[in-house]
């Protein structure tokens, strides 16, 4: 019983309810076939018109362009001691998720396949509330201190005068502010290209707080790694894609959902307490370093597995919104400046494109109950809005219906957090030990033979800049390997 074998035409109403003769035709003055003129009393035609003037909402700034999916994440082992989170106690245990991959710089409709980081928003739906995580497809990111983070993003972009991409502007960001280098260096390995979406993984990429009820925690990285193996594109079958599929990303995820071939991911933590956190010899606060896998092994957690496509792109995918505030009990936040500035940004955002109430739509609701009668009112409240319940603090009328435990998220709950110091500026020194990691990426990349691709995708992009910040860029890879700031000069000369 599809559509096309419908007898019976719908009645067709206006968004108010009433009934409407007929959609497709508007109302004239006048008989066939003399054409006669429009009237404004076709409320049907009026209301068409101007909804469809409506129909965008506020595009992301950046991870504009991006494909979803429903799915469930299962725990497979046991991490009781470390979190008191439920979703993640219980082998077996089971909650519905939305992921939302997407691309990073490019605005909506672009291609999918083009160099980038790819974002991971992922919600679980909890009984404590929703758990999202906002990861990347690569574990380190650009910059450290927030303030940089529209200056990275916009040099991406395009360029403010002539509105194109501009490598320039994008080497110019990265030679001067060379704490980048290890994320630059990931972005141009062949994992900038995934082949899709199903073969990439992701990374917290900010070390987290896994907490328990008695106040101790641990410091987490977490990992998503694709059942299926990591698949990448070289730089030229990218770029040809771009041109000959440019959807093929949110195509193949969706047609392998719809054959019933569900892409799983596991979900792994490294753990590092606290104690150690103090003495280790890198800052676990830096975005720009990843915690080795020699020193914090990958202990498994979890199974990811998509399983339903949206039933509308819009209301499933377009109107989500996730943000690295949003933690149920037992998962806090580090001290990481980046993750700090980036729970306010993101909710920040959601305000701005979806508006104040953005968490009552379908796709954001928690499954759990929610009661947060100090958010009310605003734009577009359709739920029950706590009807006379008290809308100031410390009521002394009841009617207050919470019967949850108060403060067990965000609490400062132990001496680690009792930080005490002078307000300064943010370091921006890069030395030597910020060549470190990505000296090691490049080692990884000799063992998978991947040396050569890498050469040749940082060549392509910098053929187009200025000659200074070329030999910029030359030097800035030397302090990686001086042999590999040689190559790099050579394929890029060469490719001019
Ligand atoms: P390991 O040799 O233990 O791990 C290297 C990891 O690098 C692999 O496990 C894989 O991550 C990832 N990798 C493999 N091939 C490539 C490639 N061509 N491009 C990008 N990443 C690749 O070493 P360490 O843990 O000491 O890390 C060495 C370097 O590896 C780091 O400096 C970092 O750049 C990179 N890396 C490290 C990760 C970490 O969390 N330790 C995670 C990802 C990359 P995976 O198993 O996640 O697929």
């Amino acid at each position: 019983m599809g559509s096309l074998t419908q007898i019976e035409p719908p009645t067709y109403t206006l968004a108010e309810g009433c009934p409407i003769a007929d959609p497709t035709t508007a109302q004239r003055v006048g008989s066939q076939p003399v054409k006669g003129l429009l009237l404004l009393q076709d409320t049907q035609l009026i209301e068409t018109l101007a909804h469809f003037s409506r129909e965008r909402i506020p595009e992301r700034v950046v991870h504009a362009s991006a494909a979803g999916a429903w799915g469930e994440f299962e725990v497979t082992h046991d991490i009781s001691h470390l979190t008191s989170a439920k979703f993640l106690n219980g082998i077996g245990k089971k909650s519905n998720v939305l992921l939302r991959i997407s691309t990073v710089g490019p605005e909506r409709g672009s291609a999918d396949c083009v160099r980038d980081v790819r974002g991971w928003g992922m919600k679980v739906f909890t009984e404590e509330g929703n758990q999202d995580w906002v990861f990347n497809s690569i574990p380190v990111f650009f910059v450290r201190d927030p303030i940089k983070f529209p200056s990275v993003n916009r040099s991406h972009k395009r360029h403010p005068a002539t509105n194109v991409h501009d490598s320039t502007m994008f080497w110019d960001f990265h030679v001067n502010n060379p704490e980048s280098i290890h994320a630059t260096m990931a972005l141009f390995s062949d994992r900038g290209t995934p082949a899709d979406l199903r073969h990439l993984n992701s990374y917290s990429g900010h070390s987290y707080k896994f907490t328990k009820e008695d106040g101790s925690f641990s410091y987490v990285r977490i990992h998503f790694k694709t059942d299926l193996g990591v698949k990448t594109l070289t730089n030229d079958e990218a770029v040809k894609l771009a041109g000959e599929e440019p959807s093929h990303h949110t195509a193949d995820l969706y047609d392998a959902i719809e054959r019933g071939e569900y892409p799983s991911w596991t979900m792994f933590i490294q753990v590092m307490s606290p104690a150690e956190a103090e003495k280790y010899r890198w800052n676990i606060f830096d975005m720009t370093k990843v915690w080795p896998h020699a020193d914090y092994p990958l202990q498994p957690v979890g199974k990811l597995t998509l399983n339903r496509n949206p039933t509308n792109y819009f209301t499933d995918i377009e109107q989500a919104a996730f943000s690295p505030s949003t933690l149920v009990p037992g998962i806090a936040p580090s001290a990481d400046p980046m993750l700090q500035a980036r729970m306010f940004a993101y909710p920040d955002a959601a305000r701005y494109r979806l508006g104040a109430n953005y968490q009552q739509l379908p796709c954001n609701h928690p499954v759990s109950e929610v009661y947060s009668p100090y958010q009310r009112d605003g734009a577009f409240r359709y739920a029950s809005n706590y009807g006379g319940d008290p809308n100031y603090v410390r009521a002394s009328v009841k009617l207050v219906k919470y019967k949850g435990k108060l403060g067990a998220n965000g609490q400062a709950d132990e001496a680690h957090d009792d930080w005490i110091g002078r307000v300064s500026a943010y370091s921006s020194e890069v030395t030597d030990e910020d060549y470190l990691q990505a000296a090691a990426l490049w080692e990884v990349m000799a063992k998978d033979n991947s040396q050569d691709n890498f050469v040749y995708n940082v060549s392509q992009h910098l053929q187009s800049a200025a000659p200074h910040v070329q030999q910029g860029a030359f030097e800035m890879f030397s302090r990686v390997r001086p042999d590999l700031g040689k190559r790099i000069e050579q394929a890029t000369t060469k490719a001019v």
